[in-house]
């Protein structure tokens, strides 16, 4: 076969379309191939995160033999990319994994925390595919290679990633074969980050699957976010409160640290103890520290000035449940933050449980809050929650700032697709809700004249390579 004579490869949009969560996507072929070359890859393979973890849409069967995967790409590591893995594993999955190295080194803590979820639940069997040597198992299987490294695959791909900006370790995958490209763009970044790199330029992509998690809404500026966070801060310390934040462990944590950090070098807070009371975010946060090769400038020019940008006077990591516990003790102002990010567990409802009964406090969210959830109750202005059987008044002040958010929002996707060229011949809108994900496909075609479409649970597509 010629080089460039025109192939197909197809395309199946397994999970993870008209929905936030649980991205998997098949791309498969060259299709007319008689010589057993096609392939089978996977990209990223995450829990659909609803109301409640173990979603019963989460252990229904793949769509595909498992057993017949080349190759699952990882974009990142947030568990709605990755948390399927035990399960592919389980159903017979013996192939590769491959990711960037940041990436590899946080599915460790990741994964295990979802075994010490998961794991628990011997009533549906989880506990046989969530367990610790299953995570050892996919580790084994797993490669991580630099930003931009060109992997070259039996059968003519080559795979590489560009920078997403959204979390240490994310990556855009772009897959090129008989000299035709498809982009999967993982989550986006919310660039600029204050640590992370921004998002690369994507402009010689023939195929895009991106993301629309706000695809139609638009956020505050790091700038604003970072004023309302300073206030928030001061008027606790006014209130002699304490100002209690749900955070999510990886990224938002660190980024949380570092803003913080930077307010109490340059003295813009008063002095008050911090609590960061999250095993996972603390074990996340070394995770960090090791990968400073892929901080943006700023980030890595404070670290060469000898500032250790996630650890600041007055901060106390509470890695034990001693530790946590003796918090209580610490006088008010204070301020702890802990996971999980929506109150549906973690440290967090211990202290909500403490501290929401009174007025002079602030829970503090910074994150969006899933239906079904606690945070999502206090945030709909609930004057009574149930925490531990408990009955606990909210007379605490609740704050919100939305700007903390590690996706692009609507504006800023139109911009990333605005580098497309001409030569772009499809985009592919998913990873949002519907409303979201058909206002973006709207806005793209209105702005760029491009083709897009937000495709279907189970639709396939032939791709022209
Ligand atoms: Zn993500």
């Amino acid at each position: 076969m010629a080089a460039h004579e025109p192939q197909k490869l197809k395309l199946t949009f397994c999970a993870g379309t008209g929905t936030v969560t649980g991205a998997n996507f098949l791309l498969e072929g060259p299709l007319d191939d008689t010589t057993g070359g096609a392939k089978k890859f996977l990209i990223d393979c995450g829990l659909t995160q609803g109301t409640k973890l173990a979603d019963d849409i989460n252990w229904q069967d793949f769509q595909y033999d498992p057993a017949t995967i080349d190759i699952l790409f990882i974009t990142h590591a947030h568990i709605d990319h990755i948390g399927r893995i035990p399960k592919l594993l389980h159903d017979g999955f013996k192939g590769k994994i491959v990711s960037t190295k940041a990436t590899k080194d946080l599915v460790l803590p990741m994964l295990m925390d979802t075994v010490g979820i998961l794991g628990r639940d011997t009533l549906d069997g989880l506990d046989e595919m969530y367990n610790e040597e299953a995570v050892k198992k996919i580790l084994s299987l797993w490669e991580g290679i630099d930003y931009h490294h060109v992997m070259n695959i039996e059968g003519g791909f080559q795979a590489s990633y560009k920078d997403a900006g959204h979390i240490l370790g994310s990556g855009m995958l772009e897959l090129v074969f008989n000299g035709k490209k498809i982009v999967f763009t993982g989550d986006l970044g919310n660039s600029p980050s204050p640590i992370l790199r921004d998002t690369e330029i994507i402009d010689d992509a023939d195929y895009l699957v991106m993301e629309s998690v706000y695809g139609d809404r638009n956020h505050e500026s790091r700038d604003e976010r970072n004023k309302m966070l300073e206030r928030v801060i001061e008027d606790n310390y006014k209130n002699k409160g304490v100002l209690i934040v749900p955070t999510f462990s990886l990224e938002r944590s660190q980024e949380l640290l570092y803003e913080i950090n930077n307010f109490v070098e340059n003295k813009q807070i008063p002095p008050m103890p911090i609590f960061f009371d999250s095993p996972l975010a603390i074990h996340l946060t070394e995770v960090y520290r090791k990968h400073t090769e892929c901080f943006n400038e700023d980030a890595k020019k404070i670290i060469a000035s000898g500032d250790d940008i996630f650890t600041f006077p007055g901060l106390k990591v509470t890695l034990s449940t001693e530790d946590s516990k003796m918090i209580v003790d610490s006088p008010n102002p204070k301020i702890i933050i802990a996971g999980s990010g929506m109150s549906n567990g973690g440290r967090i409802v211990h202290h909500e449980q403490n501290y929401l009964p009174h007025k002079e406090n602030t829970l503090l969210l910074t994150g969006y809050q899933s239906v079904g959830t606690l945070g999502r109750l206090i945030e709909d202005g609930a004057t009574h929650v149930s925490i531990n059987g408990m009955d606990v008044k909210v007379h605490a002040q609740i704050a919100k700032i939305a700007g903390y958010s590690g996706h692009k929002d609507s504006d800023h996707l139109l911009e990333f697709v605005s580098h497309m060229s001409d030569k772009v011949k499809k985009i592919f809108v998913v990873m949002g809700e519907p409303k979201s994900a058909l206002f973006l496909v709207q806005k793209i075609r209105d702005n760029f004249a491009l083709d897009a479409v937000a495709p279907q649970v189970n639709d396939t597509v032939e791709l022209l390579f």
